[in-house]
């Protein structure tokens, strides 16, 4: 090889070390109600790993079935717990189907869940902790996918599945089974009693993405103390995904107290809102999401459905936002 040969091949593996560095960005992407808005029943977010891999966290209602055209490759369907506006009892027929004070939840996912369903169709791994991975396993195998797709990540443990360590953490909630998933004259007789199914507690997550970056994924709760001990002081979150709906969970001072006491993490998402918490993309004076916004003393991004976020290894959103 002459010198000017080897001078190319090394200006070109110059180029191929280079770009992935530029790249190593965190994209999120709400998969909300209608587009540019945060809307009542908003919880579905994509977080895409620089290396490629895909996580879609608790689809709810808003995603359109595994038919959406949003989802794209779905590698891994993460599950904070059972309720239906998490994993999906129920969903739009489309996007921006209805509108964003009445969104449109007619299509029944029971008694899969939308959860399975787009697992099915994406061949995506279900990773969820406490006692949720067997529901989810005899699922799959109900509707002919493989149950070994559905993953535990135990409090206190973690997974590693296509580059992202994900742990689950404590999320102070409830996680009833809802009859409706289980059919049958055992269903009958639960609905008739108005008792729900146990799969164990429900919880957070903490994803570590390939470039570093640490996110807190709070689910459904109310404030806990792990939230300092293990979400700050142990795996260090620099971006946080805060539920401020209140009633079912932390309202939005309450959310703020978490974010600016005991998680503090560089920059923060709403979440959850239960509510019209944009009109025209701009916060609703007088909304919830109004308060969470104002109360919290790190930067702090509303998951406009469809508008793509980029985080670096730091936490700090470097597009989109
Ligand atoms: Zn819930």
């Amino acid at each position: 090889m002459n010198l000017s040969i080897r001078l190319a091949v090394l200006a070109g593996f110059g180029v191929a070390l280079t770009f992935p560095v530029l790249a190593q960005n965190v994209k999120v992407t709400p998969l909300g109600g209608i587009d540019g808005e945060f809307c009542p029943q908003d919880r579905a977010l994509v977080f895409e790993d620089p290396n490629g891999t895909r996580i879609l966290y608790d689809p709810g209602r808003t995603v359109a079935g595994a038919s959406d055209p949003r989802l794209g490759k779905i590698d891994i369907i993460l599950v904070s717990h059972m309720h239906g506006d998490h994993v999906g009892n129920a969903h739009n027929k489309a996007p921006n189907s209805g509108s964003c004070e009445k969104p449109d939840m007619s299509v029944s996912a029971v008694p899969n869940t939308s959860a399975v369903n787009i697992a099915i169709a994406k061949k995506s791994k279900i990773v969820t902790g406490s006692e949720m991975p067997p529901f989810f396993a005899a699922k799959l195998k109900a509707n002919s996918g493989d149950p070994a797709d559905s993953i535990l990540a135990r409090f206190g443990g973690s997974v590693t599945v296509g580059g992202v360590r994900i742990a689950t953490v404590t999320a102070l909630h409830s996680n009833g089974v809802d009859p409706d998933y289980i059919g049958g004259d055992l269903g009958k007789a639960m609905k008739e009693a108005g008792i729900a199914g146990d799969v164990g507690l429900p919880t957070g997550y903490v994803l570590r993405f390939s470039n570093g970056l640490v996110v807190y994924l709070s689910g459904d709760t109310g404030i806990v103390a792990d939230q300092e001990a293990v979400v700050r002081n142990f795996y260090h979150a620099k971006l946080a995904v805060m539920n401020m709906g209140d009633g079912f969970s932390t309202g939005p001072v309450e959310a703020a107290y978490v974010i600016n006491e005991l998680v503090k993490p560089v920059s923060v998402i709403a979440s959850h809102a239960n509510e019209v918490g944009t009109v025209g993309g701009k916060v609703r004076p007088g909304s919830k999401t109004e308060t969470f916004m104002k109360a919290v003393k790190v930067p702090a991004y509303i998951p406009l459905s469809g508008k793509t976020m980029e985080f670096d290894a730091e936490g700090k959103c470097t597009a989109g936002c």
